[in-house]
């Protein structure tokens, strides 16, 4: 359940995220309104859902801080209708936060377990995106090509098959392994064979793995 208690966390989360410089209104809006505590299957951890930090959400898996969130979609500058694939469904949170936006989203898990929850899960709180249990390396060729794509795992290495199911003028925002840390890469696709690749800074992330269904 939501209540006004949980949308009073919500405010203040949106203000510490604009005081460590999320600066996009829609991105922030997106934050307010989604109940993050109800991402988090731990009812125990539900008072600490607003706090700026990841949890786990079973799987070995977690539900990436609100910052990283915040950053990676502002980096992105999704426009209404951009279609928009994510590698790493995990809770979901993303997915809601690029629903929000007015994306059409499709996102890809390779957890079982992840993956048939929170395909029952986002419906019911009215959020309808295409789900897909695969393995984010391969990305999705027959739905490509892709506005926008958001790697939420760290990735040893930036994944050909994403390059190429980016459209020309199209951003991905992946954060790339570096030791025990990852480098968010923003890369713009300048035409077929060439790309324009910025770094912003370090963040840590849950590993994006091969071999699905191997743990
Ligand atoms: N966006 C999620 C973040 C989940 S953490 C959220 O907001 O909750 C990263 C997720 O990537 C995990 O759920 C993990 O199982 C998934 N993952 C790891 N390797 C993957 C791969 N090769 N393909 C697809 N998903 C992968």
């Amino acid at each position: 359940m939501d209540t006004y208690r949980h949308k009073g966390l919500r405010k203040k989360l949106v203000q510490l995220l604009e005081e460590k410089g999320i600066t996009d209104k829609k991105v922030l809006k997106a934050i307010e309104t989604i109940p993050r505590h109800l991402f988090i299957n731990d009812t125990a951890l539900h008072q600490f859902a607003y706090e700026d930090t990841a949890f786990p959400i079973g799987s070995g898996q977690t539900i990436s801080q609100p910052y990283t969130v915040a950053f990676q979609t502002q980096t992105l500058a999704i426009q209404p209708r951009d279609k928009v694939l994510e590698i790493g469904t995990g809770s979901g949170y993303q997915t809601a936060v690029l629903l929000e936006l007015g994306a059409k989203v499709f996102s890809i898990e390779r957890q079982k377990a992840l993956f048939d929850k929170t395909k029952m899960f986002l419906p019911k709180l009215g959020y309808n995106a295409k789900l897909f249990y695969g393995d984010g390396y391969l990305g999705l060729p027959s739905f490509a090509p892709f506005n926008k794509i958001i790697v939420t795992a760290g990735a040893p290495y930036v994944p050909e098959n994403l390059l190429n199911q980016l459209a020309i003028g199209g951003i991905m925002i992946i954060p790339v392994d570096n030791d025990d840390y990852q480098i968010m890469k923003k890369i713009v696709k300048i035409d077929a064979s060439n790309f324009e690749t910025t770094d912003l800074g370090s963040f840590k992330f849950v590993p994006l793995l091969k071999e699905k269904g191997k743990d």
